[in-house]
């Protein structure tokens, strides 16, 4: 696995590079299952596949998250090189923020109106800035990007979308531990017991499911998990909402493919989850 930590460099051997596809996995490392699964399928479906780890500060709107996020850049490399990566693109803060790559913005109105938008302002406007500076190193053809985080995926579909970049959005299905809890790397944050009480995140989307599948509303389904949820002294609930899948509006009538999408604290973690309904 070739190694870039400077963005010229990577630039110079991407240029080389012609009539071969390439797939690109943007993450912020401390690398888990649900990341390895984004390489092994770009791996798939493409000749060369590009990975970056970059904690990006402008993507964080609490300072303590960063501070205290996961960083396990040996045992990354290591995980990478055993499926195969075929390069690694490992910046600082300078190869990324240098002014020589001019990152491209979109107006986010509704997609920051909504779920994780007002609880982490300037998240997704830093995830815009950070993954279009990205694609312009690396060019590739297809990148992959995990439905767990839903609203994201949205996010680099409208950002494709309006600035028409030549790029397929390849959204791939979240990976669990056994007990349903999506991996996460701010898993490693909780406690074992922790561990164990957050399979509860699941067992409530999945309980969502069932009550949709058995024909019941969506406004009852939400008060009755959020009743749960409150019952529940460990967690503190940040939202539970129910949207439509494609548009990630919440007009009831509207809503055709129903999708449940949470944000919880458990032991001071915040983590995200959610599910579609309808799916078999
Ligand atoms: P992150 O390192 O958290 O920025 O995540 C990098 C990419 O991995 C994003 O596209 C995430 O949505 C994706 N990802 C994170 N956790 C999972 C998971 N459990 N299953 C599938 N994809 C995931």
């Amino acid at each position: 696995m070739i190694i870039f930590t400077k963005t010229q460099e990577l630039i110079q051997f991407r240029e080389k590079q012609k009539n071969i596809s390439i797939g690109f996995v943007p993450t912020m490392g401390a690398l888990h299952q649900g990341h390895l699964e984004l390489v092994k399928r770009s791996k798939q479906e493409n000749d060369f596949t590009y990975v970056s780890i970059f904690v990006n500060p402008l993507q964080f709107n609490d300072k303590k998250d960063l501070e205290n996020y996961p960083r396990t850049i040996e045992q990354d490399i290591k995980a990478l090189q055993s499926i195969q990566a075929d390069a690694l693109f490992l910046p600082d803060f300078n190869q990324i923020y240098n002014n020589q790559i001019v990152p491209d913005e979109i107006d986010l109105t509704y997609l920051n109106l909504i779920l994780e938008g007002p609880k982490r302002p300037g998240h997704f406007e830093g995830v815009v800035k950070v993954v279009s500076i990205l694609f312009k190193i690396i060019q590739p053809d297809k990148a992959y990007f995990g439905l767990k985080d839903f609203q994201q995926v949205k996010v680099i579909q409208q950002l494709v979308r309006e600035k028409n970049y030549n790029i397929t959005i390849v959204p791939c299905h979240t990976v669990r531990e056994e007990n349903g809890l999506a991996m996460s790397s701010r898993n490693t944050r909780l406690s074992e017991e922790g561990k164990k009480k957050a399979s509860l995140i699941y067992k409530w989307l999945l309980q969502s499911k069932q009550m949709y599948q058995k024909g019941i509303a969506i406004p009852e389904i939400i008060n009755e998990v959020k009743h749960q949820i409150h019952q529940n002294k460990d967690f503190i609930l940040d939202y539970f909402e129910i949207r439509d899948a494609d548009t990630l509006y919440d007009n009831m009538a509207g809503i055709k493919k129903p999708v449940a999408l949470i944000a919880v604290y458990l032991e001071g973690v915040r983590l995200i989850d959610n599910l579609e309904l309808s799916d078999n």
